[in-house]
């Protein structure tokens, strides 16, 4: 094993990409980046991180942000519900910890939207705490390395990983060791077509000698996936439209979108008419234009969106209080979800 870690290590100083979370031990910046990355790749996360680091420069200055200024900032990487837990996590820092981000793994985990994975990150990148990251990239590459078929998704076989690690990392420098796990998993044991021909620990490899790679990491459960049928209306009166702000949990919880009417089936335009006057509140049915269908992939959903266009001359007054009335170059103030954004980009 000591000669894997070294081989690994080795490779990791010679390969390694300068990122500016890796040269710093500020635990605000490693946390930020980190949630973020769970987002996106790294190209397009670092101007995510230099965006949020400009407006908020210390977890104080989070804290003391609004949700919606938090939410525009991070419009088009998707899941708000992470940013809305950026949020809740700086208050807490802020009223809890006076402005310092917690030191003990245990502190760490317990804010907002901090898991195992992003505690150890931050727990060893900025205080060298042996905790190691198994994110999805060492998972691949520690099954494969040594040959292991278990799932991947059951908390029972995750404890064996973080074992292995645990014994891995003796001796070394947590933040180096993890970063090293990492960025082995991402740039050379990769999902597809890993390069096992440069790879540095290939003649250690189990999964290599076994002819097992394609097979491994295992998962057992498949994720449930659900489909829903969204319409939105663009209601056009005088120069303007109208957005609401949504309501509730779920998914683009606060977020801005056009009027929506959710179905449970695809509906045609006769269906729809008697639900647009009831959200309207009015009797009056109107002609709706069909304008163009888009299907959205979330995680666990498939979104099924078409938008509709709504010519009114008397002002609408909308179920809804939350409604806001705008036009096309003032829309942009208000955090919209990428889906709604792609469409009023087209106007
Ligand atoms: S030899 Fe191939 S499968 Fe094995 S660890 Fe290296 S890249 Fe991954």
């Amino acid at each position: 094993m000591n000669q894997i870690v070294f081989e690994i290590l080795n490779w990791y100083r010679n390969n390694l990409r300068k990122l500016p979370w890796r040269t710093t031990n500020d635990p605000y910046k490693i946390w930020l980046s980190e949630i973020i990355l769970q987002q996106t790749q790294i190209i397009q996360g670092l101007n995510y991180y230099e965006k949020f680091i400009e407006n908020f420069s210390s977890v104080n200055a989070l804290a003391k942000a609004d949700e919606d200024t938090i939410l525009k900032l991070w419009q088009g990487l998707g899941y708000y519900s992470r940013a809305r837990n950026l949020h809740k996590a700086a208050k807490i820092v802020n009223e809890l910890h006076q402005g310092q981000f917690p030191t003990r793994y245990d502190d760490i985990l317990k804010l907002p939207g901090i898991g195992e994975y992003t505690a150890a990150a931050i727990a060893s990148f900025a205080y060298e705490l042996p905790y190691p990251t198994l994110d999805g990239n060492v998972f691949r590459f520690i099954a494969r390395l040594y040959n292991i078929d278990l799932p991947i998704d059951q908390s029972k076989n995750r404890k064996i990983f973080i074992d292995l690690l645990n014994e891995m990392m003796i001796g070394q420098k947590p933040s180096t060791f993890n970063n090293a796990m990492m960025e082995m998993g991402a740039m050379v044991c990769k999902p597809q077509n890993p390069l096992c021909n440069i790879c540095p620990v290939r003649i250690y490899c189990e999964g290599y000698k076994n002819n097992t790679i394609a097979k491994l990491p295992v998962k057992s459960n498949k994720v449930k996936v659900s489909k829903r049928h969204l319409n939105f209306f663009l209601i056009e009166y005088k120069n303007g439209f109208y957005l609401e702000q949504r309501e509730g949990k779920g998914i683009w919880q606060n977020l801005f979108q056009l009027p929506l009417i959710e179905t449970k089936t695809d509906v045609k335009r006769e269906h729809l008419e008697p639900l647009l006057a009831k959200l309207l509140n009015t009797d009056k049915t109107h002609n709706i234009e069909f304008q163009q269908s888009v299907r959205h992939l979330l995680t666990h959903q498939i979104i099924e969106a078409k938008f509709w266009k709504v010519k009114t001359n008397k002002k609408p007054t909308f179920i809804n209080p939350k409604t806001v009335y705008t036009n096309l170059s003032d829309y942009k103030i208000f955090a919209v979800p990428k889906l709604i954004e792609n469409y009023l980009l087209l106007l």
